[in-house]
């Protein structure tokens, strides 16, 4: 599979008055071309971070101290910020937790689709355009399109910001779209129902994905290969249903067990402890403080990022010897 976004060795830290936080330190990630991958931790695990580094705005006191991001063969960290504007939005898109993030609250929805579909396509009259965000919400499924066009964004559920702000995304033709927690604060129902359409979208637009989330069940649902982080590192990487039968390190097992079973009345597991302070980790494998398996060896030496027997990618010193439950 052609590789659509190549991130290696980025080391992303924030400059705090307490320490240097490690947000992400040393990550590759890579996306092939009409992929679907998720990007998967807890938070504080790095994968808000990784998608901000990828479209290069990084709040402050944050900076991108070393590392490469190759999109479309292209080095994201060499391109100037007008460049970059360009690159963002058009070719690719990002959809937040808070959809009001990406919508101004003194705009109508139509105002704020057609500001976007004229930047990426100035040849278009305004009616052009209004016609193209009505086209917009009936892909993204909103009834009545042209009285929602007209809508500012408090006027409108959750979901549907959660729509538009997805619509607003797609509205350049993305050929990569971030979605970062995108159905985190809707209802079950709801949250189906988004889910749904970006994956419709997905394979109608051709479109690559990467989901970043917290929730296995999501990952399930929506892709097709699966980036486990911990404390801004890789702890595993493998193909979405292989890594759910038989996970090869012991923070994917711990993730896999806090997913909610309807067909199983046993009790959620939390994993216990807390994602480490970044400023100070611990030493070896981060994940030892909390892992049920660790060893002496494990505080002591960093794990190497291995390619296990079954294609996964796991940075475990045991991932020979464990006999890990999937979900
Ligand atoms: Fe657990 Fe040790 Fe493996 Fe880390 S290296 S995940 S602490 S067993």
């Amino acid at each position: 599979m052609e590789t659509q976004l190549d991130v290696k060795g980025l080391k992303t830290y924030f400059f705090t008055e307490a320490g240097v936080v490690k947000a992400i330190d040393g990550l590759d990630f890579q996306v092939g071309k009409d992929e679907s991958v998720g990007l998967v931790g807890e938070s504080g695990s790095g994968k808000t971070v990784m998608g901000l580094s990828v479209f290069r705005i990084v709040p402050q006191p944050g900076k991108i101290v070393a590392g490469s991001i190759t999109f479309e063969g292209e080095d994201l960290l060499k391109k100037s910020d007008e460049e970059m504007r360009k690159i963002r939005g058009k070719k690719i898109a990002m959809t937040f937790q808070d959809p009001t993030t990406s919508l101004d609250p003194l705009y109508t929805v139509g105002d704020q689709l057609v500001e976007v579909i004229r930047q990426h396509d100035k040849e278009l009259s305004k009616k052009e355009a209004w016609e193209k965000a009505e086209k917009l919400l009936e892909m993204v499924r909103i009834s009545e399109p042209s009285i929602r066009v007209k809508e500012y964004p408090h006027e409108l559920s959750g979901g549907m910001k959660q729509r538009i702000a997805i619509a607003r995304a797609l509205a350049s033709g993305p050929s990569l779209l971030f979605a970062d927690e995108p159905t985190t604060n809707l209802d079950v129902t709801v949250q189906a129902q988004v889910l749904e359409l970006i994956k419709d979208l997905r394979e109608k637009q051709k479109m690559s994905l990467v989901m970043i989330t917290h929730d296995m069940g999501i990952v399930a649902e929506i892709t097709q290969r699966v980036q486990v982080l911990y404390a801004g590192m890789v702890a595993e990487v493998g193909e979405t249903h292989s890594l759910f039968r038989k996970p090869q390190h012991p923070y994917t097992e711990a993730l896999l067990q806090a997913v909610p079973r309807i067909d199983q009345r046993k009790e959620l597991r939390v994993i216990p402890g807390n994602i480490p302070n970044l400023i100070n980790p611990p030493t070896g494998c981060r994940f030892h403080p909390r892992c049920p398996y660790a060893k002496d060896i494990c505080a002591e030496k960093v794990p190497p990022l291995e390619l296990t027997d079954r294609g996964h990618l796991s940075a475990c010193h045991f991932w020979r010897t464990l006999s890990l439950s999937g979900a």
